[in-house]
């Protein structure tokens, strides 16, 4: 008999394996001594009373072996001699289009500007020790793309766009813990990530696909609306019937780029504001309703949201035990993120807390044309830069101050490396910005006890949140409705928020290219 039944367990409880099959068997009308076979579904935490506890949903069985979960990379064949397909960017889009193809018989060629996984980290340790932003090389380019040196957080909303679970099965192949195939909330963390993300690309290349990096596409080849291929680094030609740009939301030069090129490209709504710092403790107080944290619950988290003045104002990307990371992608502009280790273990916890920009509020950027909400991103981020001493230090202002509208004597400590410097976000922000989120964290702090307080930190500019331009695809084809065998796919396009659903996008992306290139 095999039965599925949900288990509550104290965190003490955890890792005491008999104590859940024992429960589960009890809960299931077994036997524990008749269980042959067990596995837990989907574990959540349930933090809403006195006492938290982990809520389990658990397969059981008293007959054999319960079902392998198949293995995709199983699938995989040789693609040396297939049609090959480029693909601009090795981010999560890129790569899990290319390892779809591996699946689907079509041979993919990546090209991404920056460098491998391992020779990226050099020059991150440049932008956090000297300040020094390399254009190709950053915590936005390079292999594995924005999704590498982050905090790997794998839960997404977009539950419509594709098999999650899939995407996540192949980072499990790849050398991530299984925990995240059924963890209510996944994660992997910056010090996993870079390995998993080395070990795709071995797979790709070991059935015959290319990647290649220090491989900036800097032209692409279109001739009577038609896609025919890139050139890379100004000189090398590269063909094929059909391109996956996946070039990411900070790849500015590649919309500028599309639009001389005549293909159209539109202005899209994104969300702009700062990031925000508390200590992990005061976190997890409000959320466990305990003085301290106990043993086997993770550093807690937050989601908060309210509407100000007919916009949304919420946290974003928020990374519990996490480091603000410095996120420029070229000199001369003040951009942060934020990132974990997989023990999420620093004493800090902080979230991206941003306005939503719609299209209506860019009418001081109009002239810019579809370019309005890049040109808004951008000279925030410069004014922020401009403000300081040319390096990476960041502008900030407590908590408090910053509702209030009032120079910082001195800020709190931070995770943020190259150091932070007391500074006027009120007046830095555009006003209807600055407005909202002062109104909108005083909301917060009524809904979490603790959150408003002189003791946080406001950082400036949280502004890649989301792409500011969208590049257009048709809904059922996945290309560009007026260039033939250019595939837009991405954060960058506009079609995906977050690792997971960049990943399912490049797989749909990478179907709709075989539908159209074999298939016919
Ligand atoms: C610090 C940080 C932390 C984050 N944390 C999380 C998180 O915890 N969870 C989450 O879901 N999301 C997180 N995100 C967002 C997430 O990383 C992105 O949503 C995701 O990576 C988008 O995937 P993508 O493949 O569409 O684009 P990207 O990951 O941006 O990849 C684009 C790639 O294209 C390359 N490229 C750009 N221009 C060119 C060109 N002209 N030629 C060749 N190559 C080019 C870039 O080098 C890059 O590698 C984080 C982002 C950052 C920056």
């Amino acid at each position: 008999m095999t039965k599925t039944i949900e288990i509550k367990v104290l965190p003490k409880d955890l890792h005491n394996a008999d104590f859940i099959k024992g429960r589960a068997a009890k809960k299931a009308g077994l036997k524990a001594d008749n269980i042959s076979d067990w596995r837990i579904l989907r574990r959540s935490i349930d933090a809403r009373q006195r006492q938290p506890f982990y809520l389990m949903r658990i397969e059981l069985t008293s007959a054999g072996q319960l079902p392998a979960e198949p293995v995709i990379s199983d699938n995989f064949k040789d693609v040396s001699d297939c049609e090959p397909v480029l693909i601009i960017g090795a981010g999560p889009c890129g790569y899990f289009a290319a390892l779809e193809m591996l699946e689907l018989g079509l041979k993919p060629v990546v090209f991404d500007r920056g460098k491998d996984v391992r020779a990226r980290r050099r020059d991150l340790k440049a932008i956090q020790q000297d300040g020094v932003v390399n254009p190709h090389s950053n915590y936005c380019f390079g292999e594995g793309g924005a999704g590498t040196y982050s905090d790997g957080k794998l839960y997404t909303r977009s539950h419509k766009r594709g098999k999650i679970k899939k995407a996540l099965q192949l980072f499990v192949e790849h050398g991530a813990k299984s925990d995240i195939l059924t963890d209510a909330h996944p994660h992997i963390g910056s010090n996993k990530l870079p390995g998993i993300v080395a070990n795709m690309r071995a797979t790709i290349e070991q059935y015959g696909g290319e990647v290649h990096f220090d491989a900036q596409v800097t032209d692409l080849i279109i001739e009577n609306k038609v896609m025919r291929g890139v050139i890379v680094n100004e000189k090398d030609e590269h063909f094929a019937e059909a391109t996956i740009l996946a070039t990411g939301h900070s790849a500015r030069d590649m919309y500028y780029l599309l639009h001389r090129r005549g293909v159209k490209i539109e202005a899209k709504p994104f969300a702009l504001g700062v990031r925000i710092e508390h200590s992990q403790s005061l976190i997890d107080r409000a959320q466990y309703n305990q003085p301290q944290r106990e043993e086997n619950l993770p550093a807690a988290s937050y989601s908060l949201t309210t509407q100000v003045k007919d916009r949304g104002v919420f946290s974003f990307c928020m990374c519990p035990g996490g480091l603000v990371v410095p996120a420029a992608t070229a000199p001369g502009e003040l951009v942060v993120n934020g990132m974990s280790m997989s023990r999420r273990d620093s004493p800090f916890a902080n979230s991206g807390t941003v306005v939503e920009v719609r299209t209506e509020d860019l009418a001081p950027y109009a002239k810019h044309g579809v370019f309005a909400a890049l040109e808004l991103q951008k000279a925030v981020e410069q004014a922020m830069f401009n403000y300081g001493d040319g390096s990476q230090r960041a502008p900030a202002q407590r908590l408090t101050d910053f509702a209030k509208g009032r120079m910082s004597k001195s800020v709190p400590d931070s995770s943020y490396i190259p150091g932070l410097y007391p500074a006027p976000l009120h007046a830095l922000l555009p006003q209807g910005i600055y407005e909202r989120l002062s109104a909108g964290v005083r909301v917060f702090g009524k809904k979490m006890n603790g959150y408003f307080t002189d003791d946080a930190n406001v950082i400036g500019t949280e502004s890649r949140t989301s792409a500011p331009v969208k590049v257009p695809r048709d809904r059922a084809t996945y290309m560009h409705p007026e260039i033939e065998g250019l595939f837009p796919a991405g954060e960058g396009a506009g079609y995906a928020g977050g690792i997971i659903s960049a990943a399912m996008d490049g797989q749909n992306t990478a179907k709709a290219v075989l539908r159209w290139t074999v298939e016919g």
